[in-house]
């Protein structure tokens, strides 16, 4: 292998000479300590590399050996409930070898080499093959089922197919392409991190992805395949926020890349995490979960290379026929480790000091989300959603990470802290969020919930609005300006923050709505609102109005368990008596 010496050593950034045998991107071994680095720029025979582990004691004249290969992701099975770091060492596994604190230079696959996997064969010798189709399967958790794949570059028949345990490394499949050659495949492939997978077809985002928390699905939905953002000012409830997604959401993996903001945090998401239960089979919710940690003790480098680490998982499970749920926290950490290896560059530096490609690299990390038809199957689909917290200093989104992050993404979910501070919860404020997918998602609503939805939806949203306008008149001229109908329209958007927005987490009916019952829960408000206003119309007074017995029950209408939804019919027919009541009362003054 090409070896070159270092010349110049400066944080996790060193430049090496004699590399001019080397590729841009290839992974070197630095000094005699192994530490392993990435080459991210070539001049001539000099080599910039970003070392992924700390750098301390090292000097001019130590060696560099290229290993010729870039970045790669390992993929098999084994990913499932393992923590990785940013360039996927195993950290469960080599804090059990070496202590707390990773030991620099030290080699552990990031696969486990010994472990023996059930493979079950899906093609018989004979089949046609290629990259993509699927051979076999492995059930790799209670509840995930591995789909092992053809890698890249072979195709043809197969030759020999085997049943029973295997180590990841020992050939399952013999392959025999046109030219008569007989290729060996194992149950893992390994993937450059810094290139998006293959797939067959880029599908269009028109199905939701549904996630029982009602102010996303009813107000600011995303796609399957689509990409979000959230900020996360400190205490909006970002982490309640994540951990309902990754529970609830129509996700079939869940691969989560944490870049610690403080010291502790990571320690605290890889403890939480573990914790967390999966509504949907009973199980520990790791058993479908991939979690990629950047703790702060860990070189800045690492934080930039674990994006991509953690979609190049995202989308070999995405090329097995899943749905996966990638939540990157916080790509501003990630963007910080950008800034920083920039300024090592002497790169001329852009806004803020950050480089000038700061947003196409965001960009190309969304874009690798979306939805497919996989490679090699006429019938398999696929998605990546993508959910990235962006952390800006002071709250403050005007900054270059969160606006290059909102040029790109579709949704954005906007975490208030006042709202926070009002206990108002999930803190996403209405009328700052935003879904570009509404236009496309619209078909699917009316299509598989009601006619009605996007209708409702559009009125809810107005009421909000409005409540915001009125609010400002009465706080210049005082609530007696406002008129009966007005006021009414502050009791209904109250009922909407209230009944409908507010969702309570740790509520064991209230964490997790459907959409037929968000549907019945939306229904029913405005039909308060409707009869409410014809009921003053009719002569009817406001106080009456606001004090129909019903209005409790509505109040407490998002108990109603999912197998009660009837009860939404009761709630309803007595609002309808109780309002007519109203009205006649109302006629006969
Ligand atoms: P952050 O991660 O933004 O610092 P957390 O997600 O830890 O904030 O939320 C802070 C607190 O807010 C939680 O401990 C919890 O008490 C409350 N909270 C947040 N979201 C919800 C929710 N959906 N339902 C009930 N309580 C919530």
């Amino acid at each position: 292998m090409p070896q070159g010496t270092i010349v110049k050593v400066a944080g996790p950034l060193i430049v090496a000479e004699g590399m001019a045998d080397c590729r841009m991107y290839d992974v070197v071994r630095v000094s005699r300590h192994r530490l392993v680095g990435e080459i991210i720029e070539l001049r001539g025979d000099k080599a910039s590399i970003q070392v992924y582990e700390e750098t301390a004691g090292l000097g001019p004249g130590e060696p560099v050996e290229s290993t010729g290969a870039p970045l790669s992701a390992e993929l098999g099975p084994g990913l499932i409930e393992s923590i990785f770091d940013g360039i996927q060492r195993p950290l469960n596994v080599i804090r059990d070898l070496a202590g707390e604190r990773i030991t620099r230079g030290i080699e552990v696959p990031s696969l486990n080499r010994e472990k023996k996997w059930v493979f079950e064969p899906r093609v018989i010798p004979g089949d046609r093959v290629q990259q993509g189709s699927i051979i076999g399967i492995v059930q790799e958790s209670a509840v995930v089922e591995h789909r092992i794949m053809v890698p890249k570059g072979i195709s043809g028949r197969v030759k020999d197919i085997r049943h029973g345990a295997f180590t990841i490394t020992e050939t399952v499949c013999e392959v025999e392409d046109d030219n008569g050659q007989i290729h060996s495949v194992s149950m893992m492939q390994k993937w450059p991190v810094r290139r998006g997978r293959p797939y067959a077809e880029k599908l269009a985002p028109v199905t939701p992805m549904v996630t029982g928390q009602r102010v996303i699905d009813t107000f600011f939905p995303i796609a399957q395949g689509g990409v979000a953002a959230v900020p996360g000012p400190f205490g909006s409830g970002k982490t309640v926020v994540q951990h309902q997604l990754a529970k609830w959401a129509e996700a079939d993996i869940i691969v989560y890349v944490g870049c610690g903001e403080r010291g502790n945090e990571m320690t605290d998401v890889l403890r939480e995490f573990p914790e967390l239960h999966d509504p949907r089979t009973g199980e520990s919710l790791m058993k479908r979960t991939v979690l990629i940690a950047n703790t702060s003790d860990m070189p800045v480098a690492a934080r930039e290379a674990s994006i991509y680490t953690g979609i190049t998982i995202a989308e070999y499970f995405r090329d097995m026929g899943y749905r996966v749920a990638i939540m990157a926290d916080s790509t501003s950490r990630w963007a910080e480790a950008l800034r920083e290896m920039s300024g090592r560059l002497e790169e001329m530096p852009g806004e803020e000091g950050y480089p000038a490609y700061l947003a196409s690299r965001i960009a190309e990390f969304y874009e690798r989300a979306g939805s497919v038809r996989c490679l090699s199957d006429r019938e398999r689909y696929g998605a990546i959603s993508a959910i990235g917290a962006v952390s800006p200093p002071g709250g403050d989104i005007s900054e270059p990470v969160s606006q290059a992050t909102l040029r790109i993404v579709k949704v954005f979910w906007g975490l208030s802290a006042s709202l926070a501070y009002k206990r108002h919860f999930p803190a996403i404020d209405w009328l700052q969020s935003y879904s570009l997918y509404l236009d496309r998602l619209a078909p699917w609503f009316s299509d598989n919930v009601s006619p009605e939805w996007m209708e409702m939806r559009s009125q809810a949203m107005r009421v909000l609005q409005e409540e915001a306008e009125l609010n400002e008149i009465v706080q210049l001229v005082g609530i007696d300006a406002l008129s009966w109908k007005d006021r009414l329209t502050l009791e209904v958007a109250r009922s909407i923050r209230e009944d409908y927005l507010h969702q309570n987490a740790f509520d064991d009916v209230d964490t997790y709505t459907s959409l037929d019952k968000q549907f019945a829960m939306m229904r029913m408000i405005l039909m308060y609102y409707e009869k409410g206003k014809a009921a003053l119309d009719a002569g009817a007074n406001l106080s009456a109005v606001i004090g129909l017995p019903v209005r409790e029950r509505i109040g407490r209408a998002k108990y109603i368990p999912e197998d009660r939804l009837s009860e939404f019919e009761n709630i309803e027919s007595d609002l309808l008596s109780e309002t007519a009541a109203l009205m006649e009362q109302g006629g006969e003054r």
